[in-house]
């Protein structure tokens, strides 16, 4: 499916710049100890009432989160609130943290210029995107208010704003059809109470609050006139579940992929989701629903370039970092199991670690991951093949056949 219909862009340049403007104010008053975000803006053409934030930095408003904003107090509000989601590093397992910082720029090209896919390369086989990227705590949200109402008392906004937008969205609800944002976020109890205690503890209300501009009302009107993507071609963000019963056999003709690191060949009858350092190919069919919004490839290869530490080269090196690969996916996978240890291969020529692993199909049943890492110098540059285990001599020959077909940059 193509995922610029499920994360639509608002193609609007004065609205990202706007974003853009703003976030970057909220985010210099930000505590995020010492470290230096990338922050990214970006508004989505959805209607849904939400905002997102992706480890890592990127920002992502919907147009409903702005036209459902009464001033420039309250989209500050939501987004100061997102920011402190990342600061505080919510949400996402110790495992896909350093992945997904690593990975943002794959995630979002994968969001707006490729497909959602692309996020999967975070964890073996097990990714979402948008939205529905993680569910955050209770604890979290209150967490998130606290110190949301800081960054916007640091920049001058009236304080009350965030906690008066969630207010006004839940009472307009009345409790049906919830806004989507609470799906992800769910609203803590005593949200205002805990925001007016905060504000207290801050030397109460300053004078003089900012509650709008010039520039928000403009924005507004902007987005309210954008072009409306139909709902149902968004689906939440979410990525295609898989048609029912196994993706057809993998085509003998191959498509060649052009990376800066490698280049490859899959059959052409498999889609490529992700970019540079993140890629991977799947079958229509391959991707499949694991529950939770969350999907999982079935069928397909997943390739990874991580940096190394010291950039190391030689076996040693290898084997570490490949260990530490197998930890880091078993984090995310807490079912996953070494099935058969890592062996010397040879793959274009390069000394290669081969190990083969077994997880839980998303598919049903046991799935099995063949792993082929090997160091270059950008990096641990790691493939992994995956096939439900009953399914598995079927895939054998064609991950084989992706495998020699990788050739290595000079
Ligand atoms: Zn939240």
């Amino acid at each position: 499916m193509d995922a610029e219909k499920q994360l639509p862009s608002c193609n609007a340049p004065n609205v990202d710049a706007y974003l853009t403007e703003l976030g970057k104010k909220l985010a210099a008053k930000l505590p995020t100890g010492g470290v230096q975000y990338p922050f990214e803006f970006h508004c989505v053409n959805d209607k849904a009432i939400n905002a997102f934030a992706l480890p890592g930095g990127y920002v992502f408003v919907n147009r409903g989160a702005i036209e459902a904003s009464d001033n420039e107090a309250q989209l500050a509000g939501v987004m100061a609130h997102e920011l402190s989601h990342v600061a505080l590093r919510h949400g996402t397992s110790e495992a896909t943290k350093a992945q997904f910082a690593q990975t943002g720029v794959g995630i979002l090209g994968a969001i707006f210029g490729g497909n959602a896919g692309g996020a999967l390369l975070t964890e073996l086989g097990r990714f979402s995107a948008g939205g529905v990227l993680l569910r955050y705590s209770r604890s979290a949200e209150t967490q998130a208010d606290v110190v949301g109402t800081q960054v916007l008392y640091d920049s001058g906004y009236d304080p009350r704003a965030l906690a008066q937008f969630f207010e006004k969205i839940e009472a307009e609800s009345k409790g049906q059809n919830p806004p989507e944002f609470f799906s992800d976020h769910p609203n803590p109890e005593h949200r205002v109470e805990r925001v007016q205690e905060e504000i207290d503890k801050l030397g109460g209300l300053p004078r003089n609050v900012k509650r709008d501009s010039v520039e928000f009302e403009a924005i507004k009107r902007e987005v309210l006139a954008l072009p409306i993507v139909r709902k149902e071609t968004l689906a939440a963000g979410r990525p295609t579940p898989s048609p029912s019963g196994p993706p057809s056999a993998p085509s003998a003709i191959y498509a060649e992929y052009l990376g800066s690191a490698f280049e490859m060949k899959y059959p052409d009858n498999w889609k490529k989701y992700g970019e540079k350092d993140s890629i991977s190919f799947a079958p229509d069919g391959g991707l499949m629903e694991v529950g939770d919004g969350q999907a999982g490839m079935a069928y397909g290869v997943i390739v990874n370039v991580t940096k190394v530490e010291g950039g190391a080269g030689g076996e040693k090196a290898l084997e570490k970092a490949t260990q530490e690969l197998i930890g880091t996916l078993q984090k995310g996978n807490p079912k996953m199991k070494i099935a058969r240890q890592p062996g010397r291969v040879r793959l274009n020529g390069q000394l290669a670690l081969s190990t083969y692993l077994s997880n839980e199909s998303p598919a049903g049943g046991e799935e099995t991951d063949w792993l082929i890492t090997v160091i270059r110098p950008e990096g641990l540059v790691s493939f992994v093949c995956v096939a439900p285990q009953k399914d598995y001599e079927k895939y054998d020959q064609t991950f084989s056949a992706i495998l020699d077909s990788v050739r290595f940059g000079k």
